[in-house]
């Protein structure tokens, strides 16, 4: 534990990460963004070819969207939704005294219609759904998005925004495990460029209490969920880096995403920690980016 908080005090000292006062709320220096966004141009170089569909979505979602996704069902404890102050100038006014009186203000906020995106993937699958039938040839999608994760740590690997870099595949069961397992491989290829010692094994999602039990039983059972783990501060727990999904048709039954000859999608995501990966880097490479191996450097910046 003590390794941990130590690695969170150097990259703040360092002012790779900037304190905001919340755990796992940090801001990024220039140089911890440059990492990011030359490794994901190392994705570019791993996916390009492939020809997905590039998507922006912002870091909010459609309540109704959200609702649907049975995110509250699974896990309830990590979901942050939007409120907001929807009152008349009368409860302006209680508002302005209780702050004044320091008492807890936010009672009355009401939930907008937005709520935190979870996982980049999320707004995606009803998005497709009403675009109609998928081509036989399947669907490819490269997302990126800040994501909300209701899990303050002090561990910096585990934040409460960050960034997820994804690739969705929707199509047959066949087409869409390949591209898993394209993936996989790519994944250890790209950290292998890098530096980076990597092991892949069988993972599940943090479901919420004693049913959820049950879930993460399940989903382990039919391998359904992979992670790629990186040591960054712990060498008996590494992280996960990547996580490769095969969801079988469960996102296409829900959100009515079928392929034109009428059968339910098969759907799989694929997703890049990209805080977390920048900070294995930063781990495993020291600090300064200018003393990295000149292999790593050539990788990420050419
Ligand atoms: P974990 O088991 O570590 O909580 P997860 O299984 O919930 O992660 P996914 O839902 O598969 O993670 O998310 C995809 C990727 O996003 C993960 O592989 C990881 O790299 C990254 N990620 C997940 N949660 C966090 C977090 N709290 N902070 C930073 N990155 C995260
Ligand atoms: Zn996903």
């Amino acid at each position: 534990m003590d390794m941990q908080v130590s690695l969170l005090d150097r990259l703040f000292d360092s002012g790779l990460l900037i304190e905001t006062g919340v755990d796992g709320l940090y801001g990024r220096s220039g140089q911890f963004e440059d990492v990011i966004a030359a490794f994901e141009r190392m994705i570019d170089r791993f996916g390009g070819a492939d020809g997905a569909e590039a998507i922006r979505f912002p870091p909010g979602m459609a309540m109704s969207y959200f609702e649907k996704s049975g995110y509250m069902k699974s896990f309830p404890q990590l979901a942050g939704t939007v409120h907001s102050f929807c009152g008349n100038d009368h409860d302006h006014m209680g508002l302005l005294s209780c702050m004044e009186e320091g008492k807890d203000w936010t009672k009355e906020q009401k939930a907008t219609n937005i709520a935190l995106t979870p996982a980049a993937c999320y707004p995606l699958y009803p998005t497709v759904a009403k675009r109609g039938p998928i081509a036989m040839t399947g669907g490819l999608y490269d997302l990126q998005s800040y994501c909300f994760r209701h899990e303050p740590s002090r561990e910096p690997t585990r934040q409460q925004m960050f960034r997820m870099r994804e690739y969705v595949c929707m199509g047959t069961e066949h087409h869409v495990t390949e591209f898993r397992q394209k993936w996989m491989d790519r994944g250890v290829q790209m950290m292998e460029e890098l530096g980076l010692k990597v092991e892949i094994d069988i993972a599940n999602d943090p479901f919420f209490g004693r049913a959820g039990r049950l879930l993460a039983n399940n989903q382990r059972d039919q391998n359904l969920k992979f992670e790629l783990l990186i040591p960054v501060n712990s060498n008996a727990n590494p992280t996960a880096c990547m996580s490769f999904n095969y969801h079988q048709d469960a996102f296409g039954t829900k959100w009515g995403l079928n392929l034109e000859d009428g059968s339910v999608a098969h759907t799989a995501c694929v997703g890049f920690g990209l805080e977390r990966i920048a900070l294995a880097l930063f781990a495993h490479h020291g600090l300064d980016v200018k003393v990295w191996p000149d292999a790593v450097r050539t990788a990420l910046w050419g």
